[in-house]
């Protein structure tokens, strides 16, 4: 008789010789530059906590204060008995935050995508998109009845051409929707999000940028890549982000008109059947939007590290490639060499972690720094002395 479940141990095994797995490493502790890692002391290179705020004093004092009014957990989905008035109030600050009429709080970034772009375009519809795209944006768009379309990496006369084509489809179109992240996770690069929304504007396509990587790192005091561009609700109809990275804590949200929200809590199922944040996630949401409201050294002490530590890389020889922003690549070519740094990097104190292929393509195996407003400048010292030391002994560097 065939053993139904035995694919599991066969696949597992597969990506276990083909080194593929993921080898799941545990933090004692908080997620701090100086966190600890299977026991070891290392400093962070790879969290999406750009601006610390997961440790910051007014954050957790908000989570805790939370917990002791409103209670652990929120006891329901949104629309029935699980929005409390600090749901409401996160929504009334993040949109304020945005200079949007509106947002809208999902429970993360990834049911934000999955949720809301299978609604914005279905049958009859056209979805293009990015080739470099969010895996969850790819998902959102696979549980889409739209057709698909791609445009190359960052490649505006190719969105054109593609735009053009579809105008001239029949039948019409119903509507056709242009998907972008706003930074891209691997390389660090951003979205040409001027051009994307004046090709939008001129085709009558609709603009969705991910903001995930932007926010609390681009445009004024942090607001994102919307304001980055200094763009218009109008040209950019939906700004979807993640309370995950540089908030600190974690949810999906949208930004946008009030038409906008209205129709996607009534029809994204990820917002309407899934429970909602509990107190602690909320408050401490809030609270962050108030430290980037009022604190904007962190912002500022961010992008003094990128510079340094980028501009030192790349003096030393390393291959920084496209990076614009706090996400630095350094590219290394074969796997097995990213994979040599990233031990001697985590031997000598610093944790980043490799990205190979499939992640990238074969040749451009990279170790993916993410640089944190936390961090010293001792500490940014300390990050650029290990990598040159691992550099030069696995002679990356000469
Ligand atoms: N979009 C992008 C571009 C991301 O990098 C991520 C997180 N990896 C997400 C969406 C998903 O966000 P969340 O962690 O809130 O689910």
């Amino acid at each position: 008789m065939r053993d139904p479940t035995g694919f599991l141990r066969e696949e597992y095994e597969q990506l276990r010789t083909a080194d593929l797995d993921w080898k799941i490493r545990a933090l004692g502790g908080p997620s701090a530059p100086w966190s600890s890692i299977d026991g070891k002391r290392v400093l962070m290179l790879c969290s999406n906590n750009y601006l610390g705020l997961s440790n910051h004093p007014k954050v957790k004092a908000a989570a805790a204060a939370a917990v002791a009014s409103h209670g652990a957990g929120s006891g329901s989905v949104r629309p029935i008995a699980g929005t409390m008035d600090l749901h409401l109030e996160l929504e009334r600050r993040l949109a304020r935050f945005k200079d949007a009429e509106a947002s809208l709080v999902y429970q993360t970034g990834f049911a934000t995508n999955a949720g809301l772009i299978p609604q914005l375009a279905g049958e009859g519809d056209l979805i293009i998109s990015d080739e470099l795209n969010h895996g969850s944006i790819i998902d959102g768009v696979r549980l889409s009845k739209a057709e698909r379309g791609v445009f190359r990496h960052r490649d505006m006369a190719d969105l054109e051409v593609v735009l053009a084509k579809a105008e001239e489809h029949t039948p019409a179109y119903r509507r056709i929707l242009v998907i972008s992240d706003g930074v891209f996770s691997m390389d660090g690069d951003i979205a040409p999000l001027d051009q994307i929304a004046r090709l939008g504007a001129a085709h009558g396509a609709m603009v969705y940028v991910d903001d995930a990587h932007g926010e609390g790192v681009l445009g004024e005091g942090g607001r994102g890549i919307v304001s980055h561009f200094h763009l218009s609700r109008r040209e950019v109809q939906v700004e979807m982000g993640t309370f995950s990275k540089a908030f600190g804590v974690v949810g999906g949200h949208i930004s946008g008109s009030r038409d906008l929200v209205n129709f996607a809590y009534n029809r994204s199922r990820t917002w309407l059947l899934s429970g909602s944040h509990p107190p602690a996630v909320v408050a401490a949401c809030t609270a962050a939007i108030d430290v980037l409201e009022t604190e904007p050294e962190h912002v500022r002490r961010l992008w003094a590290h990128t510079k340094r530590f980028k501009g030192a890389l790349s003096s030393a020889g390393f291959d920084v490639g496209r990076s614009e922003t706090p996400i630095v690549p350094v590219i290394v070519g074969e796997s097995s060499r990213a994979k040599a740094l990233s031990e001697r990097l985590f031997e000598l104190g610093v944790f980043a972690l490799p990205i190979v292929y499939p992640m990238v393509a074969k040749e451009k195996a990279r170790i993916r720094t993410i640089l944190n407003a936390a961090l010293t400048d001792e500490d940014v010292g300390f990050a650029i002395a290990a990598f040159e030391k691992a550099g030069r002994e696995l002679q990356i560097l000469h």
